[in-house]
């Protein structure tokens, strides 16, 4: 039996007609599939139950461009969906708050100003590629 692709899941969950009929039979019969789009469920649930302060849409658009090399190749295809406005503010928000939220608990001393910005911005890449990680790791 062959396998439905994320990019097939995630057309299927965005309400695209296109082969629905013959996904919704495959996820009927396999586990695996239906596990596949729970997972991406998850991810979307996280993302929409997210406050959304407007940090800007710039800001979000610019986050995606430092993530979007680090994401495994095989997941890239369907995160690329994130970028509905609304998502991509939430996403963005939810790095900025990870990222003050792990700064600020792990700052240990009074850096210069200038060595501050960098680390900040160091940390944030790490939290985020930690928490996308954590998303697109839960399948199992
Ligand atoms: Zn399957």
């Amino acid at each position: 039996m062959k396998h439905k692709t994320e990019d097939e899941l995630f057309a299927y969950r965005e309400g695209e007609m296109k082969g629905r009929e013959a996904i919704a039979a495959h996820l009927q019969q396999c586990g695996e599939c239906r596990a596949e789009l729970e997972r991406i469920e998850e991810v979307f649930a996280a993302l929409n139950a997210m406050p959304v302060p407007d940090p800007g849409e710039a800001y979000g658009a610019k986050v995606w461009q430092q993530i979007a090399d680090r994401l495994p190749e095989q997941n890239a295809s369907w995160w690329r969906g994130l970028f509905a406005p609304r998502r991509l503010m939430a996403f963005g928000t939810a790095v900025a708050l990870l990222a003050v939220a792990f700064y600020a608990g792990r700052k240990t001393g009074p850096p210069a100003g200038g060595e501050r910005v960098a680390d900040a911005g160091k940390v944030r890449e790490r939290v985020l590629v930690v928490a996308v990680g954590e998303h697109l790791g839960k399948s199992e």
